[in-house]
């Protein structure tokens, strides 16, 4: 146990966390791009947030939460997900007031007690994007286009855009009573989960991946077809910016959010080479969420991006950056006595603001060469004795093999106009 993770849960370790950092950065870039700040919320809410702002019926409250009571007797939940974590912080420190809308990015893990495979964790880390207080189409393609921006800055651009409209409160209930209409002599063919859905939340048997329901589902009513005139010419305008943008998507039908407050827009983003866990982004509008946590009747609309999946698709298609730990300078000190000058003049490099390391184990030189290697270093600073009596540093450039032997004063100025070239 000691030595074990708990199931689902995974180290990243320094071989891989600069391709984190790679896929951090670029988010950043592109938020900032976008015009988007960053939000940064805790770890862990009041449960009742979750009930609420994710709604009592879905998977992840029903059977996903890590919950537990606090020593103040408070149940407290790990979030699952981060919109309603957004809404609490926009509310409670009233973002409102400000300009709108409120365009806000977070990145940062989450926890679902699933049932782990490839893509698919316990702890697992999600981009986000939320925009609040804009209900027209034109921030809903923005929110999409932000998406496909942050893949194709990736080089990932093999993606598949779904889109629909789950409609509102207004428009929704004529759905559902057709719906259940269309499912009643077929309940008890469909799974345990969906024969109570059909009561419940009829929409999400739509969204049911088991093969029996996916069957029973085929010629279901499409709610595309009973939206109100607002949610008809919001999900029209959708379509005419995508296409004004150069966004390619497909509706689907089926893609559906059972609860009152998703409204309108429902989007996902497939990338389809990695099959099962096809599905990278996904998102929609919420203009029912912010009055459900409690606040004014707000418009809402955000997306969240499994970085996991992400990574795994920049692994298959051989888009990591190769190099990650590259330094400036190696410092390699032979014998002993070279050990403090060489420790000083590591100090000097960095204080200049010059990547660099130095040997610590007292290796040989070929196997600190060797080493030096590995980061790589685009220069060996050898200190040995002829260098120690004479004050300077034989400077071997890695990439050509050339040697220079530079006076240990002049090595930063040296190496900053090296390092310009
Ligand atoms: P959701 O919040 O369920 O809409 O998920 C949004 C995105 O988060 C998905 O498209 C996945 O990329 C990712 N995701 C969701 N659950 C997991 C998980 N258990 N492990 C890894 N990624 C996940």
């Amino acid at each position: 146990m000691l030595t074990t993770g708990p199931r689902g849960t995974r180290d990243i370790l320094p071989d891989t966390s600069g391709y984190w950092q790679y896929v951090e950065k670029t988010i950043r870039d592109v938020c900032q791009k976008f015009a988007y700040q960053e939000i940064r919320t805790p770890i862990f809410e009041h449960t009742e947030l979750f009930l609420r702002g994710i709604g009592e019926t879905t998977d992840i409250v029903e059977k996903e939460m890590y919950t537990f009571t606090d020593r103040g007797k408070r149940s407290i939940t790990l979030r699952p997900e981060n919109t309603a974590a957004v809404v609490r912080s926009y509310l409670e420190n009233k973002l409102y007031s400000g300009p709108q809308p409120t365009k806000l990015y977070y990145v940062g893990p989450m926890f679902r007690y699933d049932r782990p495979q490839a893509g698919r964790y316990r702890q697992f880390h999600q981009f986000g994007v939320e925009a609040l207080g804009a209900s027209g189409p034109a921030i809903d393609a923005e929110i999409i286009s932000l998406a496909i921006v942050f893949f194709n800055q990736l080089g990932l651009s093999d993606l598949n855009l779904f889109i629909n409209s789950v409609g509102c409160p207004q428009c929704r209930p004529v759905y559902r009573d057709s719906l259940q209409a269309f499912f009643r002599d077929k309940i008890a063919d469909l799974c345990s989960d969906c024969q109570s859905r059909y009561e419940r939340n009829p929409l999400r048997i739509l969204d049911c991946k088991q093969d029996g329901c996916t069957k029973h589902s085929q010629g279901a009513p499409h709610l595309a077809d009973c939206l109100c005139d607002e949610c008809g010419s919001h999900f029209t305008g959708l379509q005419q910016l995508l296409t004004a943008a150069g966004i390619n998507f497909t509706i689907n039908l089926r893609l559906v959010r059972g609860l009152d407050y998703y409204t309108k827009t429902a989007f996902e983003i497939q990338y389809a080479p990695l099959g099962a866990q096809s599905a990278v982004c996904g998102g929609g509008r919420y203009d029912g969420l912010i009055a459900e946590c409690g606040g004014q009747p707000t418009p809402g609309i955000g997306f969240a991006i499994g970085i996991e999946r992400v990574l795994l698709a920049l692994e298959q298609q051989q888009l990591l950056p190769t190099v990650l730990n590259a330094i400036d300078v190696f410092v390699a000190p032979v014998g002993a006595e070279a050990q403090t000058t060489a420790f000083q003049l590591l100090t000097e490099l960095r204080r200049a603001g010059i990547a660099a390391d130095m040997d610590f184990t007292n290796r040989s030189l070929k196997a600190q060469m060797k080493y030096a290697n590995k980061y790589p270093a685009r220069f060996v600073a050898l200190i040995g004795q002829d260098e120690l009596v004479q004050s300077k540093v034989m400077m071997k450039n890695m990439e050509t093999g050339s040697q220079q032997l530079i006076a240990a004063a002049e090595l930063v100025d040296w190496l900053i106009g090296e390092m310009k070239k």
